[in-house]
């Protein structure tokens, strides 16, 4: 996955590259080695998150270099007179955020970061786990691949600034930073160009690229919606489990229509201005339809499953005899406080995703291992 994503940030870089300077610099072929040891580099940084993972990061890549490519055809094709922006490196800016988004992601929310009085909440004022994530993927970018990014801080001063603004949108929680990305939306698509700066303009159209690429899984069909849904169901559950927030389960089939009715839909119409060809509203609405139908039984299986496989290993534990010290481990590991025999130990569904993890993990990093070999021989 690091080589598959590396493919489609470089390319955004070099047509960017190619936009800005009539000549590619002669150095290129090292630049571009660095920049694939960089994705390597952030993507060993994300939690192993049922949600918030490489994983993660690697389909809002996939989707916001889609949704950018397409946003540049629509300019091309209407002339960037028309276009909401006219930055050259606004393809680079969106992918670069996308990929760095969610690295060092805890798995649970800023709310309960700030419920649990964790240090990161006496390190950062608001949005901490986004600033946490800006503070490891642009310091490292900067630090440690300085030919790289002095490359890109030459060609696109505003770079660091426009990746910031974008990330930090991603705080869906923020209802105070929500209200001013959809003002300066408004702004940016109804006054004329010469009364809004150009640098409003990149920073809205990253912002609502990355916002919904951020949630791609909910508008690109019904499958991929569920398996991203259990994932996501799974982080909150085991948060739960190990004593932090609510339960999930009994909200979680209403809680997904008014999460696609009252964000996604009105999102996705948001970006349909920016890219007109985007299915996205479609999507949204298509599975919105279908989870009023089936969601439902849907989570009363992803409960119950979870159940039984607990109930199962619970007898499991039983029969080896296991002492209280293991069971120790098990909470500690991240599943229950032992209350219940649901919410006792890891579950069989639970240990089918982390497989689902780990094989990913696996590949990406015999992918990452093989692209550097190549890349250095
Ligand atoms: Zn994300």
């Amino acid at each position: 996955m690091v080589a598959t994503t590396h493919g489609l940030i470089s390319s955004m870089l070099w047509k960017c590259v190619a936009d800005v300077e009539s000549e590619l610099p002669d150095n290129k072929d090292d630049l571009d080695h660095d920049l694939l040891r960089y994705i390597d580099r952030i993507s060993s940084l994300y939690e192993p998150n049922p949600f918030h993972s490489w994983e993660h990061a690697c389909q809002v890549v996939l989707s916001s270099s889609f949704l950018v490519k397409e946003y540049h055809k629509t300019k091309d094709e209407i002339g960037s007179k028309t276009g909401i922006d006219s930055n050259p490196f606004v393809r680079f800016i969106t992918v670069f955020s996308a990929l760095i988004h969610d690295v060092g992601h805890l798995g649970m929310p800023n709310a309960q970061l700030l419920d649990d009085k964790h240090c990161l909440t006496k390190i950062y004022r608001n949005s901490f786990l986004e600033r946490q994530s800006l503070q490891i993927g642009l310091g490292i970018f900067i630090e440690e691949f300085p030919d790289l990014s002095t490359m890109v801080l030459r060609m696109c001063p505003e770079f660091v600034h426009l990746v910031t603004s974008a990330v930090l949108a991603t705080d869906v929680s923020s209802q105070e930073r929500q209200k001013e990305i959809k003002d300066r939306f408004e702004r940016v698509t109804t006054a004329p160009n010469e009364n809004v700066p150009e640098f409003e303009r990149t920073q809205s159209v990253v912002e609502q690229i990355l916002l919904l690429a951020d949630v791609g899984h909910c508008t690109q069909g019904y499958d991929i919606f569920l398996d991203w849904n259990a994932f996501f169901f799974r982080e909150c559950l085991g948060n739960f489990y190990a004593g932090h927030g609510h339960d999930p389960r009994a909200e979680w089939f209403k809680g997904q229509i008014s999460f696609i009715e009252f964000y996604i839909i009105p999102l996705a119409e948001r970006c349909s201005a920016l890219v007109p060809s985007c299915e996205a509203i479609n999507g949204a609405r298509t599975i919105v339809n279908t989870w009023k139908k089936h969601g439902e039984d849907f989570t009363k299986n992803l409960i119950d499953r979870s159940c039984r496989a607990d109930e199962q290993e619970q007898a499991n534990y039983d029969a080896k005899n296991v002492d209280k010290s293991n069971e120790v481990k098990a909470t500690v590991n991240g599943f229950g406080k032992g209350n219940t025999k649901c919410m006792s130990k890891k579950s069989r569904f639970w240990r089918r995703l982390s497989c689902f993890h780990r094989h990913e993990k696996n590949t990406a990093h015999r992918d990452s291992t093989a692209s550097i070999d190549s890349n250095t021989q």
